[in-house]
């Protein structure tokens, strides 16, 4: 074990109320690439097709977006030795909650319960009326879609559908946001986990926790914007240290 890891392990040693915070590079491992990396997401999609303007004001985007969310956003990824990671934790009784910036699924498929889980920026997984918020069956929409609707409506209202993804411009749902924030004031320490912790307003929850003087530990394989407010970074893959960590805090 390295030194690094030695210490962040001493630091949450006695922690019992842990709060992961998870980005991107958590599933990179899975063959989801991350925003920012050279084959980051937006080089397969484009961040337009994100844009709730757009996407309410122009057909062609939303033919796009359906084009790009069907047959399967993420293809058949898994979760990998991170994400079971946080599930281990959570099975120790050490995790206060999963706060995550991503979209994949992939902390469910991996074993933790989703009142464990607070997705700040929604899921891919579901789809709902942006008019009236009535929420449709995803497999009855991509029927229609494969049927040759390129740019399906509501059941009920007839307004626009949209992936339950939060887009840019869109308001936070407030369910995860509050259990976010509730996490962050009973947590006794972070971990941030493959995040470049660069998008707000999500970094704040693990600032929050750092400001009360918790150990602060970023596991990352680049700088982000909060190495200096962190205790420690440790530089590497998630999928290697964050098990190590885990085993090291609860073995
Ligand atoms: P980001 O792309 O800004 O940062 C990811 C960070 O993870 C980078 O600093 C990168 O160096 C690091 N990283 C990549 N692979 C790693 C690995 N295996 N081990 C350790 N570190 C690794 O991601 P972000 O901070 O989550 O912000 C991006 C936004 O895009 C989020 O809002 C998220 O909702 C969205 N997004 C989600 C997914 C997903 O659901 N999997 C994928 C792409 C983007």
């Amino acid at each position: 074990m390295s030194q690094d890891l030695k210490y962040a392990a001493g630091l949450l040693r006695d922690a019992k109320c842990i709060l992961v915070f998870t980005g991107a590079g958590i599933s990179t491992e899975s063959g989801i690439p991350d925003f920012r990396g050279t084959d980051g997401v937006w080089t397969k999609f484009s961040a337009e097709d994100f844009m709730l303007d757009s996407y309410v004001a122009e057909r062609s985007v939303r033919v796009r977006a359906w084009a790009s969310r069907f047959p399967k956003m993420f293809g058949n990824a898994e979760p990998n030795d991170a994400h079971y990671a946080v599930t281990d934790l959570w099975k120790k009784g050490r995790l206060v909650g999963c706060v995550t910036q991503n979209i994949d699924g992939l902390h469910q498929a991996a074993g933790l319960p989703q009142e464990a889980i607070a997705e700040l920026h929604g899921n891919a997984d579901g789809i709902a009326c942006f008019q009236c918020g009535a929420p449709h069956d995803p497999a009855d929409i991509e029927q229609r879609w494969i049927s040759g609707d390129v740019d399906p409506r509501c059941d009920y209202c007839g307004g626009i559908l949209k992936s339950t993804i939060v887009f840019f411009g869109e308001m936070l749902p407030q369910q995860a946001v509050d259990l976010a924030n509730n996490w962050a004031g009973d947590a006794d320490a972070v971990i941030a986990v493959g995040s470049s912790l660069s998008v707000y307003p999500a970094a704040y929850v693990p600032l929050d926790v750092a400001s009360r003087g918790a150990p602060f530990i970023i596991i990352n394989n680049s700088p982000t914007d909060l190495d200096n407010a962190a205790s420690i970074r440790l530089d590497g893959m998630a999928g290697t240290l964050l098990p190590q960590l885990v085993d090291a805090i609860t073995g």
